[in-house]
């Protein structure tokens, strides 16, 4: 079954100019398991967003594939220089792992930081490899990855024309208040949260205003509890 979810692509790499077909999912042929708060789905099956990083199988140039051919000319000779210096070993076509797919999108986000690229799109990158990280349960590299995100979506917020890829300025103000509330950072989480109910442009997002109020209380009492834990001296107390 799972085959069917797949497709191959052509594509032909803007650093070196091979001729390869990417392997390309299906989402319509993905069964989703269900929507945590900052937008990800689990899947049974095939994982749609592990291929989400096409990767040159001859020179090993990655990125997403929405931006994988717009290089510009200076970039592409910063690229080749670098890769030039570096051989990994790894095998990009066929179906994917969530080891092989971070070790991808970190290539990307590398590439990524020589580009001139959207911020939202290097903080979508950044969320989705957390997502890949909590798939595996790894916390820690999850956190990180959050934090990450974070930074680049509270830059694209203030500097980007809405939408930003898919995300209405409601949808971004929520999932950094979410993010925020991932991290235990959750004055943060109510402040951004308070910032998609209040937009002026909410009304037209009910369901978004919603999970921002029910994240908010959340927050809120997650807060409370961290506070009794630093009052009661069973946590860490922040200087
Ligand atoms: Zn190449």
């Amino acid at each position: 079954m799972s085959k069917n979810a797949f497709f191959l692509k052509e594509a032909t790499c803007p650093i070196c100019l091979t001729e390869f077909l990417a392997t390309t999912v299906r989402p319509n042929r993905c069964i989703p398991q269900g929507k945590e708060a900052d937008f990800h789905y689990k899947y049974s099956g095939v994982i749609p967003y592990l291929y989400d990083i096409w990767v040159c199988p001859e020179c090993h140039y990655a990125a997403p594939k929405s931006i994988f051919n717009t290089v510009k000319h200076d970039e592409i000779t910063k690229i080749a220089e670098i890769l030039s210096k570096t051989k990994l070993p790894i095998d990009p076509l066929g179906e994917r792992t969530h080891q092989q797919a971070i070790t991808y999108f970190k290539l990307a986000l590398l590439f990524m930081s020589y580009r001139k690229v959207p911020t939202s799109l290097i903080a979508g990158v950044c969320l989705k490899t957390a997502w890949i990280y909590r798939d595996l349960e790894d916390t820690t590299n999850e956190q990180e990855y959050i934090h990450k995100a974070i930074q680049f979506y509270e830059e694209a917020y203030s500097t980007e024309r809405f939408p930003i890829g898919n995300l209405s300025e409601v949808r971004v103000a929520y999932l950094l208040g979410e993010l925020h509330r991932r991290v235990g950072e959750y004055g943060e989480a109510v402040r951004w949260f308070d910032k998609a109910v209040n937009n002026p442009k909410s009304f037209a997002e009910p369901a978004i205003v919603k999970m921002a109020r029910d994240q908010w209380s959340y927050a809120k009492e997650q807060y409370n509890e961290q506070k009794k834990m630093e009052i009661s001296g069973d946590g860490v107390v922040n200087a």
